[in-house]
C-alpha cells in the first residue's frame, strides 16, 4: 500500500494571508524566526487577521536558524501553559520545521526527543490543535512537507525529522512574503527548490501521484528562476508556486544523494557554512552524471519536457549543460574549490564525510547506490570539476 498526504487547503495568491480573517479557532500560537517578518508588517497583519477571527493570540518569537532541540521543547513548554488550538509558524523553514517539532511535544509531553527519530514512527497528532504554516522562502516546501531537521547541537547531530503527522493542515503560500527575498537567497532557495523536484522525479519511490508536480514544478524553475532572481516579482510569485509543487512531491517521493552530500558537507569545513541550496546547485550536474547509468531515460523525459531532443544519452547531456547555465547566470560556482574550500583540508576530510553521506537518510531512495569509494570519487569531481566517468 501506498500514501500520498498533502495540506488538507493550499491558499495562494496576493494577500491570501488574508485568510486568517476565517479560521475557526480559540487561541494561536505563533511561532517566528529572528524578526524579518516583524519588520516588514506581516506579523501585524496576521495579527489582526486573527483579531478579526476572534482568535486570542500568543507569538514565541526568535526561533534560530538550524533550530535546536532546546528551542523545541521551550516552545513546546510555551504551548503547554497557552493552550493553543491553533499552531502558525511564518518565515523560513526554520522556525515552521521547530513549530512542527513543538507540536509534536505539545501533544505529547512525555515523549523523547530519539523517539522521533525513527520515520514514520510519530504519534498521532491533532488532538491538542492543528498546524497552519505561511512561508516566507521559496525552498524547503516545509510548508507542505513532512519533514522538519532539528539540531542537536550537544551531540552535533542534525535530526531529519520525518512523518505524514507533521504534513501541516493548511499552508498559505502568499508571494508577497517572498519578496522580501535578498537576491542570494533567491538563487540558492529557487535551485533548492529544482534539486527537490529531480531528485523526486528520478526518487525510487517516485509515483504517478508525484511525477507531474515533479515535472512542473521543474518547468516553473526553468522557466521563472533567472528573472526571479533578478527582481521581477511577477517571476518570483511563479517560483513561490513551483517550490511549493516540488515539496508536494519529494514529501511523498523522498530525495536523493545530491541531498546526502549537501547535508553531510554543509557545516563540514572550517572556512564556513555551504549554504543548502548552493551545495545542491553545485552536486546536481555531477550527480545526474553518476545516476545518469541506471536513471538515463528518467533524466531523459526531465530534459525533453523542458524541449531538450535527441537521444536519452544526449539529452541527458544537455539537461546537465543547461543547469550548468543556470548556475552561471545566478552566480553559483562550478566546484566547491571555487566555492573557497580548502584543498588540503577537503582531502584530509573527504572520505569520512563521504561515509557520512553514504548513511544520510536520502541515499535510500536514489536510483543507482552508491558505496562510500564511490561517493570519495563523486566528492572530488565536485571538488576540481573532473568529469564523472564510473
Ligand atoms: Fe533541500
Amino acid at each position: 500500500m501506498n500514501r500520498f498526504t498533502l495540506p488538507r487547503d493550499i491558499y495562494y495568491g496576493k494577500d491570501s494571508l488574508e485568510v486568517l480573517k476565517t479560521l475557526s479557532g480559540k487561541k494561536a500560537i505563533i511561532v517566528l524566526g529572528g524578526g524579518s517578518m516583524k519588520r516588514f508588517g506581516f506579523v501585524d497583519k496576521v495579527l489582526a487577521y486573527l483579531k478579526e477571527a476572534g482568535i486570542e493570540t500568543q507569538l514565541f518569537e526568535n526561533v534560530e536558524p538550524d533550530p535546536s532541540v532546546e528551542t523545541v521543547m521551550a516552545g513546546a513548554k510555551a504551548m503547554r501553559e497557552f493552550e493553543p488550538d491553533w499552531i502558525i509558524s511564518m518565515g523560513g523553514g526554520s522556525p515552521i520545521d521547530a513549530a512542527k517539532a513543538m507540536w509534536v511535544f505539545y501533544e505529547y509531553p512525555d515523549s523523547k526527543f530519539e523517539d522521533l527519530i525513527t520515520p514514520f514512527s510519530f504519534p498521532t497528532l491533532r488532538t491538542k490543535a492543528k498546524f497552519l504554516a505561511i512561508p516566507s522562502t521559496s525552498g524547503t516546501a516545509t510548508e507542505v512537507t513532512a519533514f522538519s531537521v532539528i539540531t542537536d547541537y550537544a551531540k552535533g547531530i542534525k535530526y531529519p525529522l520525518a512523518d505524514f503527522n507533521i504534513t501541516p493542515d493548511v499552508a498559505i503560500v502568499d508571494p508577497s512574503l517572498a519578496e522580501t527575498m535578498p537576491k542570494t537567497l533567491t538563487a540558492h532557495t529557487g535551485m533548492d527548490a529544482l534539486t527537490h523536484a529531480i531528485e523526486a522525479y528520478v526518487s525510487t519511490l517516485h509515483t504517478p501521484f508525484t511525477d507531474p508536480l515533479a515535472l512542473k514544478a521543474i518547468h516553473m524553475v526553468f522557466d521563472y528562476l533567472p528573472d526571479s532572481y533578478n527582481g521581477d516579482m511577477n517571476a518570483r510569485e511563479q517560483m513561490h508556486y513551483a517550490q511549493c509543487l516540488a515539496g508536494m512531491a519529494f514529501s511523498n517521493a523522498l530525495l536523493g544523494i545530491v541531498h546526502s552530500m549537501a547535508h553531510k558537507t554543509g557545516a563540514a569545513f572550517s572556512t564556513g557554512h555551504i549554504p543548502h541550496g548552493c551545495a545542491n546547485a553545485i552536486y546536481l550536474p555531477y550527480v545526474i552524471k553518476y545516476n545518469a547509468k541506471t536513471a538515463e531515460a528518467r533524466y531523459a523525459d526531465i530534459a525533453r519536457s523542458i524541449g531538450i531532443t535527441g537521444t536519452d544519452a544526449e539529452c541527458v547531456d544537455a539537461l546537465c549543460k543547461k543547469i550548468d547555465e543556470y548556475n552561471v547566470k545566478l552566480n553559483i560556482p562550478k566546484t566547491l574549490k571555487d566555492f573557497g574550500i580548502n584543498e588540503e583540508e577537503f582531502l584530509q576530510k573527504v572520505d569520512t564525510i563521504a561515509e557520512l553521506a553514504v548513511g544520510d537518510a536520502c541515499t535510500g531512495s536514489n536510483p543507482r547506490s552508491i558505496t562510500p569509494a564511490e561517493m570519495a570519487e563523486l566528492l572530488k569531481c565536485c571538488y576540481y570539476g573532473t568529469p564523472v566517468n564510473f
